[in-house]
């Protein structure tokens, strides 16, 4: 039997504002456990939240750069749970009145485009930290997040494999980060994604039974994850059991999920609307407002470097996946007008050394005006492509502008002539077989010489001189 597997995803995402959702402690991350917070983020009773607009603004906004309806009435509730990272015992979240509703995004697998719905975006505030690990006798607990902003944006279950689900979520983050909504920064949790998951038999219409696994907060863990547990569904309804609907836990290090608890209904939560805040109630003309300030989204941006710069549409969509990287190439392109050029260099080496080096865009050692002053050298003939390579290293480790480390370090290219035919003297000398190899036809000799002679100047000879005294040299 054949199996497609139906993929909803829920992903939550910090909010940039500058203090927390309901009073004005700071949202920075980290930061000396329990000391970002006061009596109303940490639940004292007798206290009253206050909504913060830019919450609202924030999440809004989210909302137009996904084609969402914004509500002009919605309304916060109470989502009670006892848990030890949430003091108030209840989570304050929206239930049936979200402030977005039915949008999508565009995604694209392997070529194909395909349009993935958006249910609901709706705000809510993040619990606290629970430290399990460092400590063995016991469990302390950092209250620093409780209050933090987030939104909620839940898609339709129209997710068909892992590939998608990895498109969908990078879409989604680089919308975010253009926006400046969210740093989205997965490795400190500020982009987290639930996976909800069934499989049916190819051709069914009604969707199996989901699974819901929490937290996921890389690609990795997610296609890994959504891989895993489609096979486990597989598995458990091949050998003839039923998929339960339930609560996974996913263990990145093992590679396998564990059951957590059954899945709760709405009902478990008993929702109710928050009596301490007023309803959500917006203008027309401000939600436009807000529409009209919008920044250029991922998907405009790259179409306007393929017909600005005449990109190609592959390069166009790696340059514009993150938007620290697209600022980067602009900026490195308003200094050095070889489009190509800078787009190469950052698609090659630039994206290789961060991989490397484990950097983010925003961690680069210099400014993009740096690279546009590289790639000057190259195109005035001043370092050759491969002493280029080297500089660019380096640049990584210091800092340094091209220019400077081309100067410090004497790496440009050796024209002179009268040096450079010492050096070819030298190499036929130390050469006789190639020398003769040559002479008697084979071209490969020739090629060889060349190498020996940058190799002597240590890539810094002029490769055409080289060539034109190689062979003068040789007709002697
Ligand atoms: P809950 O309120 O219990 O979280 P929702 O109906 O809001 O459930 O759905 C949560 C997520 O699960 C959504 O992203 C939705 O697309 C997805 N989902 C719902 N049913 C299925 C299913 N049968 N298989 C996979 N995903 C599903
Ligand atoms: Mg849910
Ligand atoms: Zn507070």
């Amino acid at each position: 039997m054949e199996y497609e597997v139906v993929i909803g995803l829920e992903v939550h995402a910090e909010l940039s504002t500058k203090s927390k959702i309901y009073c004005s402690c700071t949202t920075e991350f980290g930061g000396e456990e329990n000391t970002h917070c006061c009596p109303i983020c940490t639940g004292m009773p007798g206290v009253l939240p206050v909504l913060n607009k830019n919450v609202v603004e924030y999440a809004v906004k989210a909302g137009l750069a996904t084609n969402c309806t914004i509500a002009e009435f919605s309304k916060q509730d109470r989502k009670n749970y006892f848990y030890p990272d949430l003091p108030k015992a209840y989570q304050t979240s929206q239930y049936d009145l979200p402030l977005c509703k039915e949008g999508y995004i565009d995604i694209e697998v392997e070529g194909e485009k395909k349009r993935i719905g958006i249910t609901r975006i709706h705000i809510e505030e993040d619990a606290g930290k629970l430290m399990h690990d460092e400590w063995e006798t016991g469990t302390l607990v950092d209250y620093n997040r409780c209050g933090v902003p987030l939104i909620e944006i839940v898609s339709e279950p129209d997710i068909r494999s892992a590939e998608e689900a990895k498109a969908y979520v990078e879409n989604l983050k680089a919308i975010l980060e253009y926006i400046e909504v969210s740093d989205c920064k997965m490795q400190e949790g500020s982009l987290r994604a639930d996976v909800n998951l069934s499989v049916r038999p190819k051709g069914q219409k009604e969707f199996g039974t989901r699974t819901e696994m929490k937290n996921l907060n890389s690609f990795r863990s997610i296609v890994r994850a959504v891989e895993a547990e489609t096979q486990r569904q597989i598995n458990e309804i091949e050998s003839g059991g039923v998929v339960v609907q339930e609560t996974r836990r996913w263990d990145d290090n093992k590679g396998v999920s564990y059951a957590m608890r059954s899945k709760e209904e709405a009902h478990d939560y008993r929702y109710f609307p928050e009596p301490d805040l007023v309803p959500i109630v917006l203008e027309k003309e401000w939600i436009e407002k807000v529409k009209e300030a919008l920044p250029e989204l991922p998907d405009a941006r790259r179409k306007r470097y393929i017909a600005e710069f005449g990109l190609p549409e592959y390069d166009a969509g790696i340059l514009t996946s993150s938007k620290r990287l697209a600022d980067f190439f602009e900026e490195a392109v308003s200094k050095n007008s070889n489009t190509k050029a800078v787009s190469n260099w950052i698609m090659g080496d630039l994206m290789r050394i961060l991989k490397e080096k484990n950097l983010e865009v925003d961690q680069i050692p210099f400014p993009a005006e740096y690279l546009a002053n590289l790639i000057g050298l190259i195109d005035k003939g001043t370092i050759s492509g491969t002493i280029a390579k080297k500089v660019f290293e380096k640049m990584f480790d210091s800092g340094k502008d091209p220019q400077v480390i081309v100067k410090e370090e004497g790496l440009e290219v050796v024209s002179d002539e009268g040096a450079l035919v010492e050096v070819v003297k030298k190499i036929l000398e130390s050469n006789p077989q190639s020398v003769a190899d040559y002479k008697s036809g084979k071209e490969k000799a020739f090629g060889f010489l060349v190498g020996q002679a940058m190799k002597e100047t240590r890539g810094k000879a002029n490769p055409q001189l080289i060539n034109k005294i190689l062979k003068e040299e040789l007709e002697k």
